[in-house]
């Protein structure tokens, strides 16, 4: 058994990640600033959207752009259940309607078919997830999408770096990146919007900052206009640039952070193959694409051993592990509030019972995750 815990996930901050932020600390100017512009500005280059808004999280991001798309009571929203709970939350408190499409039982990402069931007059926007960095048939979605002009917002907090068709996901539709402490790139918190619509773009600035319709920091006076009025009110999703320069120096990683995560995924199917009742997730079929591999997630699948009980035997032999995630439409609020009931979503249900997120970060070794397979044959050896 291994001597020292094996943790879920650990973020990897290097020597230089630290000077950067140090730079910032003694630059004078330590909210929104130039850090942010120029974070803004790469994460664009890599994902090819055309402008980028950077906020103090990805919730923030889903509560502004809900805001911009003018999304609230008497709409409908579509998104899978088994998504984190930040965009069902927000949902609800625009007072729109969340609207669950089901997803597919192996690949766990919300498919054309479950989404198109979930349109009715009222729906006025899909938010399909990229989950654990596999990308969604976003051509396929788009079509639907366009057939009943209903914008697309990619929840694509699992997705940098993941790329459909050759190109990165995320390009012509409102796009939504996590910076969270656990995800592929990290500011501590922190979000980015990018989208190709000038107008949204107006709106998102605008709703981000109070509503005044500019920055904090207004990259021709160097500071902050002392003339802005409220143009609408707003509310205060500003990232700080000592966050924005964790997140530029990190950003700047990303490939080589997904390449390696990448190995230790690989690795991983490689020596559960041959594991009874422990079902990785399948790839997508019917189109090329590259994973970001944000989290490797397993199915515990068997009559003898329940999820909970497998993380507690794991868990004692110092492996670390996680949920992502709960249903949603099975969480109190939303079963005593909207009616939701088990049966309504099989393949969401089937998966809620059983996912589990095995340690994978870019600091383990491929002796590590030796270590979670031996200590996985293990526990099932003994149920
Ligand atoms: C992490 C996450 C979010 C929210 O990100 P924050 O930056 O923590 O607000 C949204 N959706 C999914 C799928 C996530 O995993």
């Amino acid at each position: 058994m291994r001597n020292e815990f094996l943790p879920f996930t650990k973020p990897v901050v290097t020597d230089n990640d630290i000077q950067e932020v140090v730079g910032v600390l003694k630059s004078g100017w330590l909210t929104n600033g130039p850090k942010n512009a120029e974070f803004e500005e790469e994460l664009c280059k890599y994902t090819g959207s055309k402008h980028g808004v950077s906020l103090a999280s990805a919730t923030g991001c889903m509560h502004v752009l809900l805001k911009a798309l003018g999304i609230g009571p008497g709409d409908e929203v579509i998104t899978p259940s088994l998504t984190w709970v930040s965009t069902t939350n927000l949902i609800c408190l625009s007072g729109a309607t969340p609207v669950f499409a089901d997803i597919d039982r192996d690949t766990m990402l919300v498919t054309p078919e479950t989404i198109e069931t979930c349109i009715t007059e009222r729906t006025k926007a899909i938010i399909p997830v990229h989950y654990t960095g596999a990308p969604v048939d976003l051509d396929a979605i788009q079509a639907i999408a366009d057939k009943h002009g209903i914008p697309i917002i990619e929840d694509a907090a699992h997705a940098l770096g993941t790329y459909y068709k050759g190109r990165h996901i995320g390009q012509g539709n409102s796009t939504i990146y996590s910076f969270h402490a656990i995800k592929n790139i990290t500011c501590g918190e922190g979000g980015m919007i990018a989208t190709d619509d000038d107008e949204l773009l107006k709106k998102i600035k605008m709703y981000k900052f109070h509503g005044l319709g500019i920055d904090a920091f207004d990259r021709q006076n160097k500071g902050r206009s002392p003339q802005a009025e409220v143009i609408e009110p707003g509310y205060k999703y500003n990232l700080t640039d000592i966050c924005a320069a964790l997140g530029l120096s990190q950003l700047r990683r990303i490939d080589e952070i997904n390449a390696k995560r990448t190995a230790l995924a690989m690795k991983y199917r490689e020596l559960l193959a041959d594991v009874d009742n422990i079902l990785p997730l399948s790839d997508p079929t019917g189109y090329d694409f590259k994973h970001a591999w944000h989290l490797f997630v397993v199915r515990v699948d068997s009559d003898k051993i329940s999820r909970d009980d497998f993380m507690v035997k794991l868990k004692e032999k110092n492996i670390g592990s996680g949920i992502h995630f709960r249903a949603n439409h099975l969480q109190k609020y939303y079963r005593e509030n909207m009616g939701f009931k088990p049966g309504m979503l099989p393949a969401t249900e089937w998966n809620s019972d059983r996912i589990c997120s095995l340690p994978l970060f870019p600091a383990m070794t491929e002796d590590d995750v030796q270590d979670v397979v031996t200590a996985i044959k293990e526990v099932m050896a003994n149920v």
